[in-house]
């Protein structure tokens, strides 16, 4: 279904930026990675699938890097018809006592990246008359939860901003939308499992049942098959009408 388009995923070294891009390159979308960490995995794992893979190590809470980025995309792929802006980082703490230093990243990575990145990729869309911005927010960017002052302010913006990208192509071919997921069990959510186990002198197995009680109703983690499968939904002929909307696949999180 998407034989000739690219994706640039961003933060898909791991967790569900790495999930997304295995699904759409299973419908034979060319990708583009970038993250921290080690990429040769994952490089390998995607190009298993029979597409052409690229990557980019730009830090997501550099515009100069982002630009690179997308330089690279034009040059060696012909511009990104799929944007998935997936990078994002945690911190949890109380707001007076939240470091300055850890609001800047956040606010960088989680919101401000979106915004460049989807800046520079709209006039290739809008020259093609296609296109896909799809923003993984959270169902944090739908309602708060405490100690996470800077990841839901940043979550809230990626929603108002996939609003309004939305109204302004929303004569064109291109589509943007969030996905807002409940708990993924990925590397992220695992150090808070761990953070919670510690401090409340339990189990990691209690810790991350009672992280489940305390939000989800599903008690279910979501998968990153299953985020996968709703972008790939979202890139789709019956997808092409959704504009502006933030999909919540949280397990009923949100419903409460
Ligand atoms: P993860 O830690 O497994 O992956 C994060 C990715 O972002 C990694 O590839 C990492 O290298 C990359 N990254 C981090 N900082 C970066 C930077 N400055 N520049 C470039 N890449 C950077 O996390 P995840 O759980 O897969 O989270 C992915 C996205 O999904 C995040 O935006 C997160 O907020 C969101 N999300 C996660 C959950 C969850 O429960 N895991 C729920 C809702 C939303």
């Amino acid at each position: 279904m998407l034989n000739g388009k690219t994706a640039l995923v961003t933060g898909s070294t791991s967790g569900i930026g790495l999930g997304i891009a295995l699904e759409l390159a299973k419908q034979g979308a060319n990708i583009i990675l970038n993250g921290f960490g080690d990429h040769t995995g994952p490089k390998a794992e995607v190009e298993a699938l029979g597409v052409k893979v690229g990557y980019s190590g730009a830090d997501m809470s550099k515009p100069a890097e982002i630009a690179a980025m997308i330089a690279y995309a034009d040059a060696e792929f012909g511009g990104v018809d799929i944007l998935v802006n997936n990078a994002g980082i945690q911190y949890v703490a109380p707001i007076e006592e939240f470091p300055i230093e850890k609001w800047d990243s956040i606010i960088a990575i989680n919101l401000s990246a979106a915004f460049h990145a989807t800046r520079l990729v709209i006039p290739g869309m809008r020259a093609k008359n296609w296109g896909r911005v799809i923003s993984i927010a959270s169902a944090h960017g739908l309602v708060g939860s405490a100690q996470k002052v800077a990841y839901v302010a940043a979550k809230h913006g990626i929603v108002g901003m996939t609003k309004v990208v939305a109204l302004e192509t929303a004569q064109t071919g291109i589509t943007v939308n969030a996905i807002c997921p409940g708990w993924v069990h990925t590397p992220l959510v695992q150090k808070q499992i761990e953070d919670r186990a510690a401090a409340e002198k339990m189990t990691v197995e209690q810790a991350t049942k009672e992280l489940l009680q305390e939000k989800e109703p599903s008690l279910q983690f979501t998968t990153v098959e299953q985020l996968g499968g709703l972008a790939v939904f979202m890139c789709s002929p019956a997808a092409d009408n959704i504009r502006g909307v933030a999909w919540a696949a949280d397990g009923g999180w949100t419903a409460q």
